[in-house]
């Protein structure tokens, strides 16, 4: 594998969106979330958000929070979504390539990338991505696997071997990981 595993390794884990404690990262100094569309917020499938996901993006907004969505999907999708949520958006991102992250934070206030922190569900794409660029990624469990495109199930093969590896030199870490996976939660949606 091309990159070390410490560069997979996430700020934090969470299951859903809705579990984080948003209000907790605010008093760590968090002021900007660059979040991730497909399967962190809603699943691939669905490209209008439910009242919850609304009121949740609210309220992290109420609490001084500056969203941006960061997605490696095309414009129309993006921007659909973004309009739903009144949310400043990157298009085709090309996570974990810089590029998405650095237009992201040409939009985002803040002092310094320790502000900065991302939500998404990928470890090769939006973690690797946030750690390259010096950011604090949460992780979360993807929404809903069925749907994924083709090469969202090649990035979960190297997905499954990265974890298998941070076991050995990260493992309370990945143990947190493969705990929140094995659950399910498509019967939730
Ligand atoms: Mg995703």
């Amino acid at each position: 594998m091309f990159f070390k595993t410490k560069k997979f390794l996430p700020y934090d884990c969470y299951r859903t969106i809705f579990d984080i404690d948003y209000r907790k990262l605010y008093q760590l100094g968090k002021r900007v979330i660059l979040i991730d569309i497909d399967n962190t917020l809603v699943p691939y499938d669905r490209d209008l958000p439910e009242r919850r996901h609304l009121e949740l993006i609210d309220e992290i907004k109420t609490l001084g929070f500056q969203i941006i969505f960061i997605s490696n999907n095309h414009k129309e999708r993006v921007e659909k979504i973004a309009l739903a949520f009144d949310v400043d958006y990157v298009y085709s991102a090309c996570k974990p390539l810089k590029k998405g992250f650095k237009k992201a934070l040409t939009k985002a206030n803040y002092q310094t990338k320790s502000e900065v922190l991302t939500i998404g569900d990928q470890v090769v794409t939006d973690v690797l991505g946030s750690n390259l660029y010096q950011l604090d990624a949460i992780l979360v469990k993807p929404i809903k696997k069925k749907n994924e495109k083709w090469y969202t199930k090649v990035n979960r093969i190297a997905e499954n071997i990265i974890i298998k590896r941070m076991l050995k030199q990260y493992p309370a870490m990945a143990l947190k990981i493969i705990n929140l996976r094995g659950e399910t939660i498509e019967n939730q949606m």
